[in-house]
């Protein structure tokens, strides 16, 4: 009888299970983990209420292996390790980056591990099962860094999330003389504000509907912060600006209107980077792109050699954290959690075995 564990874990849209899941026995050159905690991305709230970009329309186009157990932003405690593991030590603390690359792959050989072709990312595939258990087995081609032993849970489980920021504010290749606006302040837009402020640009926006938010985009560096609920964002941006518009645009809620709204605020030569994900398709001018402003759309996936710098600057402050995690539960609570993420005082959340 293999020894279990307690996980949850994904079967179907809206089928979630916390039950007893074999524990992983790990090979050579693998580390098993002892799961410290979990954040709740909001891909494992969408891949549970069935979104298309992880369920696909039929088997053939499925992103999930169900069933496997989710979430990748995790962090955990050395119990064992595999054979040839000479780099860490039982009882050493590791964030495993959220993506477990092929090492094969035309990607992988230039270095360029996040966007390999196998794309398994934690809590999706049942050879990279997630952070939502006991137990957690790290493949011999996974990519750890050692946790600081002093940081909180809440610092740990924030290392990827702030780490897919961090990429995203690296591709916009801010200049001192820009105006950045980043759009959506969940707790990773709230960090890329916080990010792009020590670029020191010229002025950094921070939008969100709701207020609460706001307040979070002011008090991690944000200059001004505007509401498209209660004013025209374009028009505000373009009164801060002479008239022109904002150098840099970073798209990080998700919602389509923003897309639209990035393009009406940015200036000609401006740079859009996007990096929320939808759950619907997007409609806008691509005429504003090309004969409109030459606009530079560049894209913005997973979080590419950004971890260690994620860690320095959570050591010294300059990477804040207080407030980004709002809510935290116990791993069996995890259906209260999952609702608790459309709650309107809700930034991340994590589940704690
Ligand atoms: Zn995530
Ligand atoms: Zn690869």
């Amino acid at each position: 009888m293999a020894e279990m564990m307690k996980a949850v874990v994904s079967y179907a849209p809206y089928d979630n299970r916390y039950e007893d899941y074999p524990k992983p026995v790990i090979g050579e050159g693998e580390i098993l983990l002892k799961v410290k905690g979990c954040g709740i991305c909001a891909g494992d709230v969408k891949a549970y209420h069935g979104g298309i970009r992880i369920w696909g329309t039929s088997e053939a186009d499925r992103y999930i292996e169900a069933p496997c157990i989710g979430g990748h932003e995790f962090y955990g405690e050395v119990v064992e390790l595999g054979a040839g593991v000479t780099e860490y030590e039982i009882g050493d603390l590791l964030v495993s980056e959220q993506i477990v690359p092929c090492n094969e792959c035309e990607y992988c050989k230039k270095g360029i591990y996040w966007m390999c072709t196998r794309s398994a990312v934690f809590g999706f595939k049942q050879y990279a099962n997630g952070g939502f258990a006991e137990y957690i087995r790290l493949d011999k081609n996974c990519i750890n860094h050692r946790v600081p032993k002093e940081f909180t849970p809440e610092q740990s489980v924030l290392i990827e999330p702030i780490a897919c920021g961090m990429h995203a504010v690296e591709r916009a290749q801010i200049q001192h003389s820009d105006v950045v606006v980043i759009a959506g302040l969940g707790a990773i837009g709230t960090s890329m504000v916080n990010i792009a402020s020590l670029y020191l640009p010229k002025m950094v926006i921070g939008i969100d509907v709701r207020e609460n938010r706001l307040e979070m985009g002011k008090k991690y560096g944000a200059d001004v912060v505007l509401n498209p609920m209660t004013c025209n964002v374009a028009e505000e941006i373009k009164k801060l600006t002479g008239g022109l518009g904002c150098d840099v645009y970073i798209e990080a809620s998700g919602s389509p209107k923003s897309v639209t709204q990035g393009m009406d605020s940015l200036k000609n030569l401006g740079r859009y980077v996007q990096m929320g994900v939808f759950a619907e398709e997007v409609k806008a001018d691509w005429n504003t792109i090309g004969d409109g402003k030459e606009l530079t759309i560049i894209g913005s996936h997973l979080s590419g050699l950004t971890y260690d710098s994620v860690i320095n600057g959570i050591k010294s402050g300059e990477i804040k954290t207080e407030g980004l995690i709002s809510h935290k539960f116990k791993l069996e609570d995890w259906e209260e959690a999952f609702k608790t993420t459309e709650s309107p005082n809700a930034m991340k959340i994590m589940l704690e075995p």
